[in-house]
């Protein structure tokens, strides 16, 4: 069941193509990914941010370093 999106989530929503976390501008997305370098915690590592054309031009981070179609 899919279920759609909400007209008033302004922040921690998804994105409804890659699934994953939306940030609102390219700030928002890099500071994430400096908290995410910086975790001790081991698991994925996202190395860049880059603009989604598909999320009202969202923001996500992406472990991969070029390329198109970064999910
Ligand atoms: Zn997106």
């Amino acid at each position: 069941m899919r279920r759609p999106l909400g007209r008033h989530e302004r922040h921690a929503s998804l994105c409804p193509v890659t699934g994953k976390k939306r940030y609102r501008d390219e700030l928002a997305a890099l500071i994430a990914l400096a908290e995410c370098q910086s975790s001790p915690i081991p698991g994925r590592r996202e190395s860049r941010v880059y603009r989604c054309e598909f999320c009202h031009h969202g923001w996500h981070l992406t472990s991969q370093r070029s390329g198109h179609a970064p999910w």
